[in-house]
């Protein structure tokens, strides 16, 4: 029941990864923080990103 390494699901690729990072109750796993972060990335990434933020944008309202 106890595993040792906590995985948490990346909000936006939506897989479980051992590191990433936590914005506010969102968490992004490292490779998709470092797409975000090297964004010369394409725009479609962007866009599904944005996406995602929308949606979890939502979630968080309805919650709060
Ligand atoms: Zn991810």
């Amino acid at each position: 029941m106890n595993e040792g390494q906590k995985k948490e699901k990346c909000s936006v690729c939506e897989q479980k990864q051992e590191n990433g990072i936590h914005i506010c109750d969102i968490y992004i796993c490292e490779s998709c923080e470092r797409e975000i972060v090297n964004s010369d990335v394409t725009d479609e990434f962007y866009r599904y990103y944005l996406q995602k933020l929308r949606k979890l944008k939502h979630m968080l309202l309805n919650i709060s």
